[in-house]
């Protein structure tokens, strides 16, 4: 074993990535320090110097090397070198610490298959956890596998306002860790863990992470949500993290004092919008049309921020491209405008015009894609978009998938709702039809001598 490595997490308040980077090493027993920069100039000042300019929260160094942000440490642990780094690894060099991987062989065989349970959960957000609370109500020992994004969508927002039970509100990251410690208090497991893919060929299903273990479960439960979409335009991704960002929430107060940008028009831009006004000078709204989808209340909120004049609506207006450096961040953003919207789509048009505004932050908000990949190969019928097709099942229960014994729940099926309530309830309700599903299995099982039935396709 070498030295203990020294961990140091720059962090900020609110910080669901933070909270993320403090969780995974936490899980490896590693110790670390935390600065937390909000408030405090000085400190963000060292953060950005040792983080090569980048200007968001949380930056991982380990023995004064920087690994980056969450996306950057957790690459890392998926590719299994942060153990290395942090001198987890035996002398072999290739195995985790981790003895007890059972059998340890490179066999695609029995013997690699870490755990059995009877249900498999994909995902630590809303739905999952709620799914988690009935199935280990009910006895199924559910397994929940925390991926990239642990919390899910809640843990990026400031308030849940509109969550039955809480009349004055309450933030999604203490939302989300009340529903965690609930469903551990009834027996749920939660491990990190990202679900790469599900052969759906054998039973018990083989659930295959991915870096390289492989659980089996009697039922999986898919509640894995969905991640935000980017814009695909020049500068988007060279400047993620150094001016442009998904989450107004965690980057918004690096900016104070700036102009930014908001894209989109639905609840997200609009509820973004509002919350960068704490900030920002100005908050420039930007949407493709002439009018907003959002619900009333963020509708009537962007024009009370409008009236005071800390939100300016573009209109009918896109991104074309995001300018600045890693160094100095974002400089200013192109944008497109055409008098009936979508102007990207009417370049050519005489009557598009190109403007540039001078900001400091990009923030995207234009809706999100479902974590399904790892269903792909699965019979389980997913849409052009990747949303799983779901089939009545009793009371309309929407959660049982074309392949018995795989249900899914939330922001996977549901494109339309999206509500942290719709999420629970059909968390719910795909663990009481997992429940039925495995009395089933175990009747069949018990009326053909205890042996599970093989797949049927
Ligand atoms: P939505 O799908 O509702 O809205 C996405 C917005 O982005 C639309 O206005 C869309 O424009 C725009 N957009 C999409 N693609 C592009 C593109 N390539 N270029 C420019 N603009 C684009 O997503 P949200 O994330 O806002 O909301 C998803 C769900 O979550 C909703 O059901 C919402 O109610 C819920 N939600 C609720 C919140 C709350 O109540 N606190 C907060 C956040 C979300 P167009 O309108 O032209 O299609």
């Amino acid at each position: 074993m070498t030295d203990d490595p020294r961990v140091e997490i720059y962090t900020k308040t609110n910080c669901p990535y933070c909270e993320k980077a403090e969780a995974l090493f936490d899980e490896k027993g590693v110790d670390y320090v935390t600065y937390n920069v909000t408030g405090d100039e000085e400190l963000f000042a060292e953060m950005k110097e040792r983080a090569d300019g980048r200007e968001t929260a949380p930056e991982v160094f380990v023995d004064d090397e920087l690994v980056g942000g969450w996306d950057d440490t957790h690459a890392l642990e998926e590719a299994g070198e942060l153990d290395e780094k942090l001198g987890l690894v035996t002398d072999g060099g290739s195995e985790t610490s981790d003895e007890d991987r059972a059998g340890g062989g490179d066999a695609a065989g029995e013997e690699d298959v870490v755990e059995h349970r009877k249900l498999v959960v994909t995902g630590t957000g809303i739905a999952a956890l709620t799914a988690g609370i009935y199935a280990a109500r009910s006895n199924n020992d559910p397994l929940l596998f925390e991926g990239d994004e642990p919390g899910g969508q809640l843990t990026l927002t400031t308030d849940v306002e509109n969550y039955p039970g809480f009349p004055e509100g309450i933030s999604g990251p203490d939302l989300i860790n009340d529903m965690k410690a609930q469903a551990e208090r009834f027996g749920a497991d939660i491990e990190h863990g990202v679900v790469e893919a599900v052969d759906d060929s054998v039973r018990p299903f083989r659930v295959e992470l991915s870096n390289g273990d492989v659980y089996t479960a009697d039922a999986v439960i898919a509640a894995s949500g969905a991640s935000a979409r980017t814009l695909g335009i020049p500068g988007e991704d060279e400047l993620m993290g150094y001016g442009v960002s998904t989450c107004a929430t965690c980057d918004g107060a690096f900016f104070r004092g700036e102009d930014m940008v908001v894209v989109g028009g639905g609840d997200a831009a609009a509820e973004e919008a509002s919350f960068l006004t704490k900030f920002a000078d100005t908050v420039y709204l930007v949407h493709r049309r002439d009018e907003l989808r959002a619900e009333d209340y963020w509708e009537d909120r962007v024009q009370q921020h409008v009236d005071d004049g800390d939100i300016q609506v573009l209109w009918n207006t896109e991104a074309v491209e995001v300018n600045g450096t890693p160094e100095d961040g974002v400089s200013d953003v192109t944008l497109v405008r055409h008098p009936e919207g979508h102007p990207t789509a009417k370049l050519d048009d005489e009557a598009t015009e190109q403007f540039s505004l001078n900001v400091g932050a990009f923030f995207v908000a234009i809706g999100h894609t479902p974590n399904t990949e790892y269903l792909e190969d699965t019979g389980v019928e997913l849409d052009d978009e990747g949303y799983i097709l779901t089939q009545g099942g009793k009371g309309g229960g929407q959660t049982k998938t074309d392949v018995p014994g795989i249900f899914g729940a939330g922001d996977v099926v549901d494109y339309h709702y999206q509500q942290a309530v719709t999420a629970a309830g059909m968390g719910c309700k795909a663990a009481i039809d997992a429940d039925d599903y495995l009395e089933g299995e175990v009747s069949a099982a018990a009326g053909e001598g205890g042996e599970a039935a093989p797949a049927d396709d």
